[in-house]
This record gives C-alpha cells, sequence and structure tokens, in this order.
C-alpha cells in the first residue's frame, strides 16, 4: 500500500486574534517538530495570516488561508487575490468549506475556479468535500460526492491533479462533536479515490490525498488515521487548543 506522508491541518476560521496566534506558533514550534512526517498546516483568517507567517518562520510549520476569490486582480471589493497570498509566502488554501458553500452559496464550479487560479500560484489547494443534509438516502448522498469530485477536478490535467487535497467533511460531524465511525469514512474516502481512478487512473487516485474532518479530536483520531484511505485530518475546535494540535500531530 503507498504511503502518503499525513497531515494535520487546523481550520482556526473565523476565531484568534492577531495578538495570540504567535503565542500558539511559539508553542506547537519545537514539539511538532519531532514528528518529521506529519504535515502541520495552520489555516487562519487573511489579517492573521501576515503575523502567522513571521511567527512560523524556521520551523517546519505551513500557513494556509481558508478561502481565496479566483481573479489575480481587479475591482473585487473585499476579495483576496491568489496572487496576494503566494506573494506573501502562504503554501495552502482551504477551498469550498461547507461554511462556504452553506452561508456564502458557493458551488462547485466556482471552487474549480479557485482550485486551478491557486494552483498556476502553486498554493497547494485543500478542497473541502461536504456531504450534504438535503439529500437523505445512501444513493443520493452518494451521488452529492462524487458530482463534487467530478466538479472539482473539471479542465485539470492528471499531472495537475496529484498535487491536490481533498478533505471529506460530513456536514452533520462539523462542529457536532459527533465524528463519523472511522468504517464509514473510510468508506466514504475510497469512494472517493475510487471516483479519481474513474476519472483518471490508479496512479492519480493513489497520489491525491484526501483527510477526513467533522469534530477530530485526540480521543478519536487514531482509529481514523489507521484507515487506508485516511491521509490526515482538517480540524475546527479542537485545534483552536495548541495542545490538542500537538497531541493529533503525534498521533498522525
Ligand atoms: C471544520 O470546520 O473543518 C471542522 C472539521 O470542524 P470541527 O473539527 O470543529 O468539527
Amino acid at each position: 500500500m503507498m504511503r502518503r506522508r499525513p497531515l494535520v491541518v487546523a481550520n482556526w476560521k473565523m476565531n484568534k486574534l492577531p495578538s495570540e496566534s504567535a503565542a500558539y506558533i511559539d508553542k506547537i514550534e519545537k514539539p511538532v517538530d519531532q514528528f518529521p512526517d506529519v504535515i502541520p498546516v495552520l489555516a487562519g483568517q487573511d489579517v492573521l495570516l501576515p503575523g502567522m507567517l513571521h511567527a512560523a518562520r524556521g520551523t517546519n510549520i505551513s500557513i494556509g488561508a481558508e478561502n481565496m476569490y479566483w481573479k489575480d486582480q481587479g475591482a473585487f471589493t473585499g476579495e483576496t487575490s491568489p496572487a496576494a497570498l503566494a506573494d506573501l509566502g502562504i503554501r495552502y488554501v482551504i477551498l469550498g468549506h461547507s461554511e462556504r458553500r452553506n452561508y456564502f452559496h458557493e458551488t462547485n464550479e466556482m471552487v474549480n475556479r479557485k482550485a486551478h487560479a491557486a494552483l498556476q500560484h502553486n498554493l497547494i489547494p485543500i478542497v473541502a468535500i461536504d456531504e450534504a443534509i438535503i439529500p437523505r438516502n445512501e444513493n443520493d448522498r452518494s451521488h452529492w460526492v462524487v458530482n463534487q469530485v467530478i466538479e472539482t477536478f473539471e479542465g485539470m490535467s492528471a499531472q495537475t491533479a496529484k498535487t491536490m487535497i481533498l478533505a471529506y467533511e460530513p456536514t452533520d460531524s462539523i462542529g457536532s462533536g459527533q465524528a463519523m465511525t472511522p468504517e464509514i469514512a473510510q468508506f466514504a474516502l475510497r469512494r472517493i479515490r475510487l471516483t479519481l481512478a474513474d476519472m483518471y487512473n490508479w496512479d492519480v487516485a493513489q497520489a491525491v490525498r484526501i483527510m477526513y474532518g467533522g469534530s477530530v479530536k485526540p480521543d478519536n483520531a487514531y482509529e481514523l488515521m489507521i484507515q487506508d484511505d485516511i491521509d490526515g485530518v482538517l480540524v475546527g475546535n479542537a485545534a483552536l487548543d495548541p495542545d490538542q494540535f500537538i497531541a493529533l500531530c503525534q498521533i498522525a
């Protein structure tokens, strides 16, 4: 079985203040250094990013944005461009988080445009694939997920596709304290990998890193991360606490 380097990604969402981020990074920087196989990523609000990059300089912690627009520049008041993120030194960008889809009406087509734009600037997209609450039966849910994967990768070559990262996040599990069972999460991630194999080939399907997200904490992370297709975790609440982030990196 192919071993993909695991990621632990903290999604701080609209939490933490600029004055708080450096202390968090100071606290985790040495402990996470002990786990060189793991890629630790902290994603924060745009206004935190310069300070986070500054604090993480010289460490193995990567910094990510939580969103961006797909245009490089122009009259789009309030948006952030991929060019600006790349210029700042950002490495990852979360795209299509379910909160973006549900509260800000992002569609698969918009996420696809953003993914192309990010890749053009050597930003690595972490595309969140959600499982909507609306479709109720298993067939509808499966179709919903497969369709998101297909539309996310629209117009992407096999070579480019391999650099993508996906995060499967069942909406019911986000922020609810109820993670999906490891077996069901594995089943869902396998379905995503098989979709990639259908769209491209097995080589691409094996290269794409797919994370699980939804109420991950140190208590349940091990059982999730030992599943064959789970290459890491995208974590909201638990990752607000630096000690829990360190524990998750150790488990990964
Ligand atoms: C998330 O929002 O991406 C997430 C997984 O949140 P939580 O860990 O709080 O469920």
